[in-house]
């Protein structure tokens, strides 16, 4: 496990619960929006861009080039090449934040772990079975990239609470990655969640081009059922991609508010 990060104590991040977050580095995303920059920065190449089993078989058409996927090409170019960033280290090891954790057990409810994106790492189901071996429930934040995994977490009675991320659009997920296989693998995610019965959020960030009233409304149509939607502020401070977002004003207080509105009619919905 690359871990990048410890908050040690949380009231904010796992519902209900007092809770330590652990955050991972590396992720298989770029978004322009990324505040986690310094996880975000390393361990590139660990995405799994393998076409998903549902569709190995389906696929028939092929990307087309337009002139938004071009720019988005382009953004990710940049992302990619910029040789700037520091190296945030040390890092926690994993035995630091397994050692702190079981120090903590009687004062701390929970264990969030976020990243980057945890489900890129192999040995994930090992350390979240360290963390229940402690008695931690667990909450795993996800971008929802990576379905089969998420599914043997859950099979493996690893993941207590799954927060999912949900940018856009399945068929927009360009912005956020190269992958040509991202949009049914968001929409596997979608449905393995919606089917679960399991304790579980998605979680949306408002700003465009990624969310506009008609997106929204169309997002919570497709993820209509139980699992509630918290709609997110954009914070412009430090992103991934500042030029990228640029463009782009933060929604309004009448926006956000539209926009739950919209996407009640689907599912709940709630400002965060
Ligand atoms: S998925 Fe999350 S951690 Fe990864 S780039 Fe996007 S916002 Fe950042």
């Amino acid at each position: 496990m690359l871990l990048g990060g410890i908050v040690k104590t949380s009231t904010l991040d796992y519902p209900s619960l007092l809770s330590a977050v652990i955050f991972t580095r590396g992720c298989n995303f770029h978004c322009p929006f990324c505040h986690n920059i310094d996880l975000v920065r390393l361990p590139r190449n660990q995405s799994d861009t393998r076409e998903p089993k549902e569709t190995r078989e389906a696929r028939k058409t092929k990307d087309t080039k337009d002139k938004r996927e071009k720019r988005v090409q382009k953004a990710h170019a940049q992302i990619e090449l910029d040789p700037k960033e520091p190296d945030h280290g040390p890092w926690p090891q994993v035995e630091e934040a397994l050692a702190f954790l079981a120090k903590r057990r009687g004062l701390l409810d929970g264990v969030v772990v976020s990243g980057g994106e945890p489900t890129i790492q192999p040995d994930l189901p090992d350390f979240l079975a360290a963390i229940k071996a402690l008695g931690y429930p667990i909450k795993l934040d996800t971008n929802g990239s990576n379905p089969e995994v998420i599914e043997n977490l859950w099979h493996l009675g690893l993941v207590d609470y799954l927060a999912v991320d949900l940018k856009c659009l399945p068929q927009n997920y360009s912005y956020f990655t190269n992958d040509p296989f991202i949009s049914s693998k968001i929409s596997q995610t979608i449905d393995l969640v919606l089917s679960s019965g399991r304790n579980a959020e998605f979680r949306t960030t408002c700003l465009a081009p990624f969310i506009d009233r008609d997106i929204i409304s169309d997002l919570a149509r497709l993820a209509a059922g139980p699992i509630p939607l918290f709609l997110q502020r954009y914070r412009p401070e430090r992103v991934l991609n500042p030029s990228f977002m640029a463009p782009y004003p933060q929604p309004s207080q009448t926006d956000l508010e539209a926009f739950r509105l919209l996407a009640s009619r689907y599912l709940s919905c709630y400002l965060r």
